[in-house]
């Protein structure tokens, strides 16, 4: 039987690679939604090459509940990802979930939603997909080790970054993605977001998920055993390797990319500068204070984005601006997505008031 596919974000960078590996297995998938919120020419074409595809470009939860998926590539950038995902999950879609910010702004939420469902989310984030697979082989870890490409500024000091442009900030060395995540890269808030992320999705404390800069981005992340043992998983840095891992799952994909070869291979590692990188720390007290404060971290740095990019403020006041949010009283319980949505809106003001306060 085919596996009846949805590509929410298919005009994104995750939305085209998903496509490829479709694309090239008509036997075993059939793309039955397509969404974009932008591009939405090469959607129109999207609907040429899958002509039973539902596009959308507006009213997509009704989509994902009309079509029912049987899995659901989420490539949506940002907070706007989490609905869609819920959708899917309550649809009885499986969810191969690149869209980091459904876990983060709601990761438990999340995971108890698809527990009820019976269904699986299967992450493909490169580095939690590496984890995924590592702890369904071994059980789980004492630790988890993060790489990290380190970004355009790893050799910059902090006086080099002071002035950094737009430009600069998308020069990302290893991987090319969207705008959002590729300026995440930059700041080290996207490692933020993953240490969440792996915090929620692995059930394992802030204080044992460390970060290691590995500029190759070959190594997509370790794990460490109660035996003191590391286990890595390498491959070339290409989302079409995780994102079939997560569509044939429980199946072992087929390859989606060239084999690494090990003839010239020189593998760094070196511990993350959090003095430059300041972001960093303010994820690992998001994760380890846990309530609202994830969500809150993800808002107040999606708004710092966003006026960095239309140049109403600079880079290095990204995790300034972070770190006022934070430093706000976000510690109620909750069980329900809408007080989700209430902390990122009422953070994003609050960020936004200090934007403003900074000019
Ligand atoms: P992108 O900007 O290239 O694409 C985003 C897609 O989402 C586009 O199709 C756009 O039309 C759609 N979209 C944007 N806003 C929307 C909205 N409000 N409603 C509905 N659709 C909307 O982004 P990307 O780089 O593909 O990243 C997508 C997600 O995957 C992000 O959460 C990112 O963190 C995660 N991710 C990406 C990569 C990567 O290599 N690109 C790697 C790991 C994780
Ligand atoms: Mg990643």
């Amino acid at each position: 039987m085919k596996k009846r596919v949805a590509i929410l974000g298919a005009t994104g960078s995750i939305g085209k690679s998903a496509l490829d590996v479709i694309s090239k297995d008509p036997d075993n998938f059939e793309v039955v939604l397509l969404s974009a919120r932008s591009r939405i020419t090469e959607l129109e074409q999207l609907k040429k090459q899958f002509p039973s595809a539902v596009c959308v470009n507006n009213n997509l939860l009704d989509a994902i509940r009309n079509v029912q998926p049987d899995i659901t590539v989420n490539g949506i950038a940002g907070s706007a990802g989490l609905e869609p995902s819920i959708a899917a999950i309550k649809s009885g879609s499986n969810l191969a979930l690149a869209n980091k910010e459904t876990i983060v702004m709601a990761g438990e939420l999340v995971l108890k939603l698809a527990k009820e469902m019976g269904v699986n989310i299967i992450p493909v984030d490169s580095e939690h997909s590496a984890i995924y697979h590592l702890i369904n082989g071994l059980g789980a870890p004492s630790e988890i080790i993060l790489t990290a490409s380190g970004g355009p500024f790893r050799k910059h000091t902090i006086q080099e970054m002071q002035n950094v442009t737009v430009e600069d900030a998308l020069a990302h060395p290893t991987w090319n993605m969207g705008t959002k995540i590729t300026i995440d890269s930059a700041s080290m808030a996207n490692k933020g977001l993953e240490i969440i992320e792996a915090c929620i999705l692995f059930k394992i404390q802030a204080d044992n998920v460390k970060v290691v800069v590995h500029p190759q981005s070959i190594v997509h992340s370790m794990i460490r055993m109660h035996n003191g043992a590391f286990y890595a998983q390498l491959s070339k840095p290409d989302m079409r390797n995780p994102i079939a891992d997560a569509l044939y799952w429980p199946e072992i994909a087929p390859p989606a990319i060239d084999p690494l070869s090990f003839d010239s291979l020189t593998l760094e590692f070196e511990k993350p500068d959090t003095n430059k990188f300041p972001i960093l720390n303010l994820a690992w007290e998001a994760a380890r204070l846990g309530k609202l404060y994830p969500c809150v971290y993800n808002a107040a740095n999606e708004e710092a984005v966003s006026c960095f990019i239309s140049n109403k403020c600079g880079f290095l006041d990204i995790p300034k601006i972070a770190e006022y949010v934070l430093q706000m009283d976000w510690s109620k319980e909750f069980d329900n997505i809408e007080a989700v949505l209430e902390a990122d809106k009422k953070a994003r003001l609050e960020a936004v008031n200090f934007i403003q306060k900074m000019r």
